[in-house]
């Protein structure tokens, strides 16, 4: 298949595809499928071997925000039965994340709901960072708190934050119908923030909530446009209670399809399988992880996902390793980007240098003519796939790792 020849091909040398190359991905058949994952598999193990890093979430404040974002459980008005609470202490944070330290999980993510931090909330996830590194100087943390005024990312480099994570989500072309409280604009603004700083740019999309492949196309070109170093995909946990609960329209085969054009226009970035990995995706996890090179240990931040050791047994299965601490992630090439960013040094364009949720099966059967399955019809509705997380952070409860 010539596609996905010239998809390798550029892979392999790092290059990034057109974007029609990018939508051709995206219209592959079910037959073209596993082509489809061998060949962004060779892209994976060229820039990452048969490494898989793993990443632990900490909710350190969940719920309650003001901000409208329709795929989200913890949004205004949520009716979602999630856990509610608010700033966890500093030992509790540590306590979390000791755990998914322990589970196998190289990066730590703390993150808390809310437009963005008060210049007082830094100063509690600085206490928290210092308490978890007190513990382990290596772990590596990702700081997720929403849209960053001006010195914030900053300071957060200085207590000691390796990276900053602010999803993109969707196109900007979408973003309004999605989101009202704030703008893409306003999304782009803080990942560059965090970037000027230093700090590494952790930044993805959310498939399933209705977008055009266009929209799909589009963000994941916007994010390499933006140098975001770790891009993950997640797949819209349709949770009861909020705007978009009725959206089931992913499959296995389409949440593959994505992963793979996430790959072929970021061949040697961070690609991780986020949230709904469990939900869409199903007994299909292990085709993920020869496209993607990261996934979340354990649970989410308001749902759970599979066992910790399932997650950690599954990687075996498949032939993979968990990526040691003392590893680099990224290919020498991307880590000079991210040092010339932090040194004020525009790179590259791609530096973005300025200041920073299955289709029936046939069951084996054979039909001659098979009527056309359009995507997005035929999923039934599948809430009882979503488990609201009752355990770890914010519970008495231990952590899922
Ligand atoms: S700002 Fe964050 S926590 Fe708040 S509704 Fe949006 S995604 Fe959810």
């Amino acid at each position: 298949m010539d596609l996905l020849d010239t998809l390798t091909a550029k892979g392999l040398r790092g290059e990034v595809p057109t974007r029609e190359e990018a939508l051709a991905v995206l219209a592959t058949t079910d037959d073209e499928l596993l082509d489809v994952v061998a060949a962004a598999g060779k892209v994976r193990r060229r820039w990452f071997g048969r490494r898989v890093k793993l990443n632990y979430l900490v909710n350190l404040k969940s719920g309650l925000c003001p901000e409208d974002c329709s795929y989200c459980s913890q949004r205004l008005g949520s009716k979602a039965e999630i856990l509610k609470y608010t700033w966890l202490k500093p030992e509790q944070a540590a306590d979390a994340a000791r755990a998914g330290v322990a589970g196998g999980a190289k990066r730590v993510c703390l993150v808390a709901s809310g437009r963005g931090p008060t210049d007082r909330d830094i100063d509690r996830v600085t206490d928290t960072m210092a308490a978890i590194k007190d513990a382990d100087p290596e772990v590596e943390i990702c700081v997720c708190l929403g849209l960053l005024s001006d010195n914030q990312a900053e300071r957060l480099k200085a207590a000691g934050a390796d990276a900053y994570n602010h999803n993109l989500n969707t196109s900007e072309n979408t973003y309004g119908t999605i989101t009202k409280t704030h703008t893409y604009a306003d999304r782009v603004d803080t990942v560059q923030k965090a970037h000027g700083a230093g700090l590494s740019a952790c930044s993805g999309l959310i498939a399933g909530m209705g977008e055009s492949d266009e929209d799909l196309v589009d963000v994941v070109f916007a994010l390499r446009e933006l140098g975001s170093d770790s891009v993950p995909v997640n797949f819209l946990i349709p949770f009861e209670g909020t705007p978009l609960a009725k959206e089931w329209n992913l499959t296995p085969q389409r949440c593959l399809r994505i992963l793979a054009m996430v790959r072929f226009v970021n061949p040697d970035t961070e690609v991780r399988i986020a949230g709904g990995r469990e939900v869409h995706l199903r007994s299909m996890q292990p085709l993920g992880l020869h496209i993607a090179n990261s996934i979340f240990l354990g649970d989410y931040l308001t749902s759970e996902g599979q066992a910790g050791q399932t997650d950690l047994d599954m990687i075996k299965d498949a032939g993979f390793e968990v990526e040691g601490a003392g590893e680099a992630t990224l290919p020498r090439h991307r880590a000079d980007v991210a040092e010339a960013a932090a040194a004020g040094s525009c790179g590259t364009a791609a530096s973005a240098c300025g200041s920073g949720g299955g289709c029936g099966p046939c069951g084996g059967h054979s039909h001659p003519e098979p009527a056309p399955v359009e995507e997005g019809t035929d999923e039934e509705l599948r809430s009882d796939l979503v488990k609201v997380r009752r355990r770890g952070a914010g519970t008495e409860l231990a952590p899922n790792a």
